[in-house]
């Protein structure tokens, strides 16, 4: 196996282990970790494809995590991918209509953070192992409201590592609100800010970028990392399900041997369909990724024009997963699609820093060809719900109805004609209320937990263990602070005086 090593998009820091880059979570300069050359698929597609998905974990992630053992590796895929997710192929794909879904949504939060975060813990593990570290471990994230409950689930009693989780107060579902507030667990911090999920992704990184910060952390014996999609042990997990996706269609004798598909990704920090990027790269048969947009179209706006324009009004949907202006992942792309330019990255970072916009090179825009940009809006997405549940007896999610709404759009417009699966972000239990009144406007007066049983007796499926009885639980975690606030709180969480 080809040895793997890290850099930062910057430019700051290179020949860093997986190891080191897991526990790092995000570059001291600022940027972000990629690895030196996206390695490519040697196996041939053909002996792949019967694989279950443990198998094919352990072969994907091997070729970027080469600093880990085969044993070590393999543990840490033994204690993600098993009965913690309700089927037992962890990531079905289903056929309604002309369309796939590709389901990332069995694991223990119902949604597909879970895909990642339930191997991110034991990496994150076998890291702090593997570098003799005795410090304690911080763990600092934002959520967009899936991120933060799926990263509690994962990293809950784990010897060595606090997690604290920052949620825009009034930017999540009520149900994900509900599953993270009355999280159990003595080492997991919730806070509310009051902000939306950019100022909670700033405020984290620049907690991260913060130098007397850090040096504080360094004398109370603390380490920070992240579980955001900034840290590649959330990113190269989420490559699996890609190739796993292909491998079902295979076998279901839906598509030959080395057939090129579209995959149809919703879209918000473009950690899911970076994923399917590098999937591409190494080599899995891919026609267009379809980066698929709420009303938050900045990604749409960019793929369209080459510039990345984040000034402007923040919109609250039905999608709050995607409700993003600033996608920290594209910073990855930037860096690919300019040959590794670590140098024009900083500078196209800085500009977004500083101005709030940056255009890409005419060089660079033509590397975009591997994706197409659609958005829906909110009257499509709850269209698209109705339409799916109606023709084809399927109940999908708002986030996978953006997606589904973008496809119609690519499909209209191109004529393509490639089997095309769409990826299915969320189980529509987690959404009860836009999902249900997208279906039948006499839902209107209940609320999102009456829905729950509302949405099980209408569709005949049953409530996800997950979110059974979860209106009755307790709120454990009543912080709420200002996004100026959040460094303040993380030093009084960890009892630390300056
Ligand atoms: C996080 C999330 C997304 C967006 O994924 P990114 O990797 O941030 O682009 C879409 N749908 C759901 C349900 C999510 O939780």
């Amino acid at each position: 196996v080809e040895k793997v090593l890290y850099k930062s998009t910057r430019g700051g820091e290179s020949n860093v282990s997986s190891a080191q880059a897991i526990l790092k979570g995000i570059a001291e300069d600022g940027g972000l970790f990629v690895p030196d050359a996206i390695p490519l698929l040697s196996e041939k597609l053909e002996d792949i494809i019967n694989l279950d998905y443990k198998q094919l974990a352990y072969v994907i992630m091997s070729k970027f995590f080469t600093d880990f053992t085969e044993s070590e590796l393999k543990e840490c895929i033994e204690g993600a991918y098993n009965d913690k997710f309700d089927c037992e192929e962890i990531a079905p794909v289903k056929k309604a209509g002309k369309e796939f879904y590709l389901e990332l949504y069995h694991g223990p939060t119902l949604a597909f953070k879970d895909m990642a975060l339930t191997i991110l813990p034991y990496l994150l593990k076998t890291a702090v192992k593997k570098q003799k570290l005795d410090k304690e471990v911080v763990i600092l994230t934002a959520t967009s409201g899936d991120t933060g409950k799926a990263a509690l689930e994962g990293f809950t009693d784990v010897e060595g590592i606090k997690i604290i989780v920052f949620f825009p107060r009034d930017g999540v579902s009520e149900v994900q609100k509900k599953q993270m507030t009355t999280h159990t667990g003595s080492n997991t911090f919730v806070v509310g800010i009051r902000g939306n999920f950019d100022d909670a992704q700033n405020g984290v990184k620049e907690i991260f970028n913060d130098e007397s910060f850090l040096k504080l952390m360094e004398e109370n014996n603390y380490i920070f990392s992240s579980a955001n999609s900034i840290n590649i042990g959330r990113l190269i997990p989420q490559v699996v399900y890609y190739f796993y996706a292909y491998a079902q269609l295979c076998r279901a004798g839906e598509i030959c041997l080395g057939e090129k598909i579209n995959f149809v990704v919703p879209t918000g920090n473009f950690g899911n369909i970076l994923a399917a990027y590098l999937a591409k790269e190494m080599g899995l048969p891919i026609n267009k990724l379809v980066c698929a947009s709420n009303e938050n179209k900045v990604l749409f706006d960019f793929m369209n024009s080459g510039v990345y324009d984040r000034r402007r009004e923040f919109v609250t949907t039905i999608s709050p997963s995607m409700d993003i202006l600033i996608s920290s992942n594209l910073e990855r792309l930037l860096f690919f699609i300019s040959g590794n330019n670590a140098n024009l990255v900083k500078e196209l970072m800085s500009s977004l820093n500083q101005e709030g916009s940056y255009g890409i090179l005419d060089s660079m825009k033509n590397e975009l060809k591997d994706f197409y940009g659609a958005y829906s809006s909110e009257v499509e997405t709850k269209e698209g719900i109705y339409q799916v549940y109606d023709n084809d007896d399927y109940l999908i999610d708002t986030h996978t109805a953006v997606a589904y709404a973008a496809y119609n759009k690519y499909h209209d417009n191109t004529g393509d004609e490639l089997k095309s699966v769409i990826v299915s972000t969320a189980s529509p239990y987690k959404f009860t209320y836009s999902v249900m009144t997208s279906l039948d406007e006499k839902y209107k007066e209940f609320d999102d937990f009456e829905l729950i049983k509302k949405m099980s007796k209408f569709t005949g499926g049953k409530v996800p263990e997950a979110i059974k009885e979860i209106e009755k639980k307790p709120v454990i975690h009543k912080t709420v602070c200002d996004k100026e606030e959040m460094g303040t709180t993380v030093k009084k969480i960890l009892k630390i005086k300056e």
